[in-house]
């Protein structure tokens, strides 16, 4: 998205619009309405010569600025990779997907604009990406550093598998991971890796992860009770 002076814009090109025009929306913020074959790189111009209106509708809207959808948190914290966002509603979110700023705040549509459901969509989607960007890799360094060989990684978003390995060496595993503390994270990956050797939960299952995690009895117990990392808005499907 262009940005003019910290502020996002979006550019529409009308094919009925003979001149440029601003329009400021409640949920999609600033938007350049463009005649077709209009130069993009006039748009700063034309928003200099609006500044001090451009001011004033934006304070206005700022003022009007909606809280967070019910039950959305307003902090999400990604144990399992030491991240901590900031949930915030912000006026400047004009698609409906959350967007993310690299200082730890994760922007979102206010309630005025989204419904509770479409708000927990895009986290769902946003945290997916997250699980695949960090869990992905960290089970390609276990396994490589353990010396087994797996099929393919999937991250799936599930009510309570935390992850589950195939036959075929097919790991999946569960989005919502990021919210657990990194120790019982790592817990599940081995434990995952393990079965691509042992399909079952024999002795020598256990063995070949107590080679590799020591404490896994007391992570394996934590486990059973680790829903309550997960924030209630994410605890169905
Ligand atoms: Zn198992």
């Amino acid at each position: 998205m262009p940005r003019w002076e910290h502020l996002d814009y979006g550019v529409r090109v009308s094919q009925r619009a003979r001149y440029p025009r601003l329009v400021v929306s409640p949920c999609r913020g600033l938007e350049v309405v463009v005649p077709r074959g209009f130069p993009p790189q006039h748009i700063p111009q034309l928003l200099e010569r609006k500044r001090a209106w451009l001011r004033r509708v934006m304070a206005e809207r700022a003022a009007l600025a909606s809280p967070l959808v019910p039950g959305v948190p307003e902090v999400l914290e990604l144990r399992a990779i030491a991240q901590r966002w900031r949930v915030v509603p912000s006026d400047t979110v004009t698609d409906r997907v959350a967007a993310r700023r690299d200082d730890g705040f994760l922007l979102v549509m206010p309630s005025s604009c989204v419904t509770v459901s479409q708000q927990r969509e895009f986290l769902r989607r946003w945290l997916l990406g997250r699980a695949n960007a960090f869990l992905i890799p960290w089970l390609q360094r276990l396994g490589a550093g353990a010396g087994l060989t797996w099929g393919q990684v999937r991250i799936r978003w599930q009510k309570t598998l935390w992850g589950s390995c195939s036959a075929r060496k097919t790991i999946s595993l569960n989005g919502k991971l990021l919210f657990l503390p990194a120790e019982i994270v790592r817990y599940v990956l081995i434990h995952e890796l393990c079965h691509t050797v042992h399909l079952n939960h024999s002795a020598h299952f256990w063995q070949l992860v107590a080679a590799h995690e020591p404490d896994y009895l007391r992570c394996d117990r934590l486990l059973r009770e680790a829903l309550h990392w997960v924030p209630p808005l994410f605890l169905g499907d």
